[in-house]
């Protein structure tokens, strides 16, 4: 059947931070967020990308040569993004692995046998499948298919969600879901919209919605400084919560490991420059999620 489906851009197994468990985590390319301190900058575009790890570079020059697009400096040996069609030759000609493919296509089949090799990690330690992103949500179709045949063998499955998909469309694959992360942002839509390039209008109402009809939900909140630890928007985030009967938030301090993977991909790339707060300020802020009424989670 011929349906919508991403390029898979890693599989990471015996994963212990992705839901309960041990557990296997699909991370599909694609998402209509482009939040400026992605942890996963490879994740953001649709169609697969190379990426150069110039500090294996022998200076050979042969992907340089081989290039159909001219699209390689020859002396940086750095890509024009613009120019590069991901043909994969210079990853193929490179001896040295100092430019990886990040995207391949993988039929549903070919995806439910891998997903099934960890079977026994799963069942001994109560873990699963975890899928991420990019945005899982945005091939419902796809997502579907997979989720159906690994239900057959009891699987539990997490969904990690940005919250922007078509709930309508997602609502017919509940049934095979055991778990979804869902992030919040910000709750300003304007300032929403500076730092991930969307209004958040969707994502409220998607998690208004699944709210009711879907229990196992775990909010989650990329703390990240000056743009949403001030004690104003936190308050804000604890009532919009509140009303909607949710007691609990997971939060996840902001680190910077997304800048290095960003300028493998394109070394022109705007690095997001902000210093992961200290252990006083983290603590500071469990403490105003507290005082509103909300049961802060953190992961060190
Ligand atoms: S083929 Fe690999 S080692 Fe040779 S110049 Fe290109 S990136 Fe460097
Ligand atoms: S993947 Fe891009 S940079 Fe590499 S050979 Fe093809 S067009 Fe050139």
């Amino acid at each position: 059947m011929d349906r919508p489906t991403p390029y898979i851009f890693d599989i990471q197994r015996f994963s212990i931070h992705d839901g309960p468990g041990i557990r296997t985590v699909l991370f599909t390319k694609s998402c209509p967020l482009k939040c400026k301190w992605c942890q996963n900058p490879e994740s953001q575009k649709s169609k697969p990308e190379v990426g150069f790890y110039f500090e294996n570079c022998q200076d050979c020059n042969k992907c340089v040569e081989i290039c159909p697009t001219n699209a390689i400096d020859p002396i940086t040996k750095i890509s024009n993004y613009a120019a590069c069609i991901a043909c994969g030759a210079c990853v193929d000609i490179c001896e040295n692995d100092a430019r990886r493919m990040i995207g391949q296509k993988m039929s549903e089949q070919e995806i439910i046998t891998e997903l099934l090799k960890d079977i026994d990690f799963y069942s001994d330690s109560e873990g699963g499948i975890t899928f991420s992103g990019g945005e899982p949500f945005i091939y419902p179709e796809f997502l579907g298919g997979i989720l159906k045949e690994l239900k057959k063998q009891k699987i539990h499955i997490n969904i990690e969600t940005c919250g922007q998909f078509d709930f309508e469309k997602v609502a017919n694959i509940l049934p095979f879901i055991d778990l979804i992360y869902f992030d919040i942002k910000h709750l300003d839509s304007q300032i929403h919209k500076e730092y991930t390039v969307i209004a958040n209008e969707t994502i409220l109402s998607n998690f208004g919605k699944l709210i009711t009809v879907f229990e196992n939900i775990q909010v989650r909140i990329p703390l990240i400084p000056n743009v949403n630890d001030d004690k104003e928007h936190i308050k804000a985030v604890c009532d919009f919560l509140l009303k909607k009967g949710h007691k609990l938030v997971h939060l996840l301090p902001y680190h910077s490991m997304g800048n290095s993977k960003a300028i493998r991909i394109d070394y022109k790339a705007e690095i997001f420059k902000v210093k992961p707060h200290t252990k006083e300020e983290l603590n500071k802020i469990k403490s105003q999620f507290s005082e509103f009424g909300i049961n802060p989670i953190t992961y060190d």
